[in-house]
């Protein structure tokens, strides 16, 4: 919810401010939005980058269509803070929300954040979440008390319902309402898509935001009986090709109702493959590590943007982004202005997308928990010395610089060859820290 104070005053933005092609403006003054979240899936799991065993033709022709980044990040990851971050546009530090949310957690995100849906409804546009939420699963919480006018889904991961937590049935919800305990998980990914295409087809006259966040890829893994053994790459592969399917689905539609040009839709991932999972996980393809670290197998994301008529086809870039800036990039593009307060930590990213111009910062901070533990800046990533057990790496992981535009599997540690770097850096992240100022206690 936004202060009142805060208002945006919104303007028409003028085209030639958006900087856009002529031949694209009448279309573009107000574009839908479709973000296809998916959790847990991979930096290796798509062809398009690079997997070739799992077949994803339909998102790879999203690619083929659009233009897909290299370097497309998460704010945190994992589920939860990484969901704040996409729909706050500000570092999950900011709201509290920096820890995986569970059935018997009491808190979830406050009224006071302000999210891309509320800002979109503000500019006029109809609102859905489908999937999964994750903010919070207590009424107050709930998409639809924080700018969805609809929602159909699971309030938190498909593998929250432990008996030995005391944990209920897995609830799938429509609106504020549970409508089927258990959740049929071999369904979800199919009525996801059926509710995703039957929204677009509701609003096609109008301006909308869907945010279709899949339970999928998340263990346990689900799929429906037309794709079991469906891929060569196991029941991994299966249920990444019934996504491939979903997003098809979605495709066909807009081409259908001749929404193609009107609609940016984006596609990312939560954050990278649990590796614990083993053949279960997913793939960081050529990244070091996966979910849960701030190594770029955890949060360096499929990252790819389709607007046909506006974003020019087959193009990729190098350029880094990161989720938080979907969130001014799109209140931009919907003819809205940005707020003073609060502060936001995305940035407005349309000139990577129109291929004219550049984020203005190359400044990304990861965290994990609320220890900031990670900077990337321009071609260099610092990661401080930390205590962790993850997969495949020692407990006690030493001070490392990466040259991360040369070295993205993180192989060359080159802290004590550039000490003055990783001084500086270290100082930049600690200047980071000072600036945030009081910050509320993190959420269980
Ligand atoms: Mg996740």
């Amino acid at each position: 919810m936004r202060p009142a104070s805060l208002f945006i005053v919104f303007i028409v933005i003028c085209h030639l401010e958006l900087g856009l092609p002529s031949s694209c403006r009448a279309e573009t003054s107000t574009p839908n939005f479709i973000i296809i979240f998916i959790d847990d899936m991979g930096y290796g799991d798509l062809g398009c980058y690079g997997n070739t065993t799992t077949r994803t033709p339909n998102i790879d022709r999203m690619a083929a269509e659009g233009l897909r980044f290299t370097s497309f990040y998460t704010s945190c990851p994992v589920c939860t803070p990484s969901r704040a971050g996409l729909l706050t546009g500000r570092y999950p530090i900011r709201s509290g929300l920096t820890r995986v949310l569970f059935p018997s957690s009491k808190d979830g995100i406050e009224d006071k954040e302000w999210t891309l849906a509320e800002g979109l409804k503000e500019r006029g546009y109809s609102t859905a979440c489908i999937g999964k939420w994750h903010l919070g699963h207590l009424p107050e919480f709930l998409p639809t008390r924080h700018g969805f006018d609809s929602y159909f889904g699971i309030p938190y991961s498909n593998d929250m319902d432990l008996v030995q937590r005391a944990e209920p049935p897995l609830p799938l919800m429509r609106n504020e309402a549970i409508i089927e305990q258990p959740a049929n998980q071999d369904t979800l990914t199919r009525r996801y898509t059926e509710e995703a295409v039957g929204f677009i087809e509701a609003q096609k006259d109008q301006p909308f935001f869907l945010y279709l966040a899949h339970t999928m890829v998340h263990v346990p893994l689900h799929v429906s009986p037309e794709f079991k053994g469906h891929s060569a790459s196991g029941l991994y592969g299966d249920v990444v090709e019934e996504i491939d399917w979903s997003v098809g689905q979605i495709l066909a539609a807009l081409e259908r109702l001749h929404l193609d040009e009107k609609t940016l839709v984006v596609f990312t991932s939560d954050n990278g493959p649990w590796l614990i999972m083993k053949d279960h996980g997913g793939s960081a393809g050529p990244l070091r590590n996966g979910k849960g670290t701030t190594f770029e197998g955890g949060v360096r994301e499929p990252g790819i943007f389709r607007w046909k008529g506006t974003i020019a086809p087959n193009r990729v870039t190098d350029e880094p982004a990161v989720n938080l800036d979907l969130f001014p990039t799109f209140l931009l593009l919907s003819g809205g202005t940005l707020p003073e307060n609060p502060v936001l930590d995305g940035e407005d990213i349309r000139g990577i997308l129109l291929g004219n111009g550049h984020r203005a910062s190359q400044n990304f901070f990861f965290f994990h928990r609320e220890n900031l533990q990670a900077y990337r800046s321009g071609d260099w990533k610092l990661k401080r010395a930390s205590v962790e057990k993850t997969v495949n790496e020692p407990d006690l992981l030493p001070t490392m610089l990466f040259h991360i535009s040369d070295d993205i599997s993180e192989k060359n540690n080159l802290a004590d060859k550039f000490p003055d770097r990783v001084k500086q850096m270290e100082q930049e992240m600690q200047a980071f820290e000072a600036s945030l100022g009081d910050l509320p206690p993190g959420k269980r």
